[in-house]
């Protein structure tokens, strides 16, 4: 259940000390909207907001405003927040090493738009019809009367694109080009930002994408399409955690892919799951091993080597391709 406007705006109104906290494997929806969340309440509640980060900002989205603010567990290990915001995160374990802030936190905000987020936040401002945190953020800013300026549309706009692929997911409707014609009038430039999110990536990124395509498996007459990146993979391929961003979705172009999905181990040895999928609800797959997301994009982290969790995926999706065999 969503909490109300009023009780939100309640709370960021009595809170002295605001900590935003994204999701692990930053996006540029949980960016974008973490910026534009500290912007929005800045201006309009005249208070100083932390931006907390698990690692660091992808190199993607350093060219967003405050994307140097962001603080790191450690540079913020002794401060007491009374309020933390959660955007995009889907799920409390998502928060990762920011679930000390979290829980010690008087009041907690959850901003986001997961169909399988619970509500884990005292108050919660979910709307899984939304294409983004970032649209949600938009329309929750509008019905508080709250002003956007053009560093906020640059963040929004950032979070509305990426989540949408450009524009083109079927999450994107009428509602989601309504807030982006209007983000549009603060001076913006989306010829620039879509260049800075799509093309102005390092040769390490496209090598990375080659081996994976290379790597990929098909099963079930093409319906469904796999692959693997291993650490080996990373460090011969000399790329960082955020280069196998857009992999999944380059498997699903394939004509005849239903569905597709990327393992890749992590530095703890086990394996981080990407789902894509046309026809099948992949939050039905991620949350067998715990995660969750969209109906056509979710994901899980399963605890185990790459070899096993791709046992265990396969076996969760034969009963749904087998006549396809
Ligand atoms: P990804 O493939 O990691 O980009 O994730 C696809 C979608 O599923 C994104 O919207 C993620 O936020 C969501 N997601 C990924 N992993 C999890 C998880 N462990 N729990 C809940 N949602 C997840
Ligand atoms: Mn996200
Ligand atoms: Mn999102």
């Amino acid at each position: 259940m969503n909490s109300s406007i009023n009780k939100i705006i309640n709370a960021i109104n009595n809170a002295k000390n605001i900590l935003i906290i994204p999701h692990i494997n930053p996006d540029g929806d949980c960016i974008g909207s973490a910026i534009a969340m500290k912007l929005f309440i800045e201006k309009e509640y005249n208070k100083y907001v932390t931006l907390f980060i698990q690692s660091k900002v992808p190199e993607v989205y350093k060219f967003l405003p405050k994307a140097e603010d962001f603080k790191i567990e450690n540079d913020i290990c002794n401060q007491i927040f009374d309020l933390v915001i959660a955007v995009d995160c889907a799920a409390y374990d998502r928060l990762t090493n920011a679930i000390t802030f979290f829980d010690k936190a008087e009041e907690t905000i959850v901003f986001d738009h997961h169909k399988t987020n619970k509500g884990y936040g005292k108050y919660n401002y979910i709307l899984p019809e939304l294409s983004s945190t970032g649209e949600v953020l938009y329309y929750f800013a509008k019905n508080s009367k709250w002003q956007i300026d053009k560093e906020i549309a640059e963040a929004l706009y950032t979070a509305i694109l990426t989540d949408t692929g450009g524009f083109k997911f079927e999450n994107t409707k009428t509602k989601t080009f309504k807030a982006v014609a209007e983000l549009l009038r603060y001076d913006i430039n989306p010829s620039e930002i879509y260049k800075q999110c799509y093309e102005s990536k390092p040769l390490e990124m496209l090598k990375l994408r080659a081996l994976a395509i290379n790597k990929s498996k098909i099963l079930y007459n093409g319906k469904v399409i796999y692959t693997i990146i291993t650490l080996d993979d990373m460090r011969n391929a000399k790329a960082l955690n955020e280069h196998t961003d857009g992999i999944v979705e380059l498997l699903r172009q394939v004509d005849t892919v239903d569905l597709a999905f990327l393992i890749k181990e992590t530095e703890d040895g086990y394996s981080k799951v990407s789902f894509r999928s046309e026809n099948v609800d992949v939050t039905q797959i991620a949350s067998k091993f715990n995660g969750g997301g969209h109906t056509k994009a979710a994901g899980c982290t399963i605890k185990k080597n790459y070899t096993i969790a791709l046992n265990k995926i396969l076996e969760e999706i034969e009963y749904v391709y087998e006549f396809s065999k």
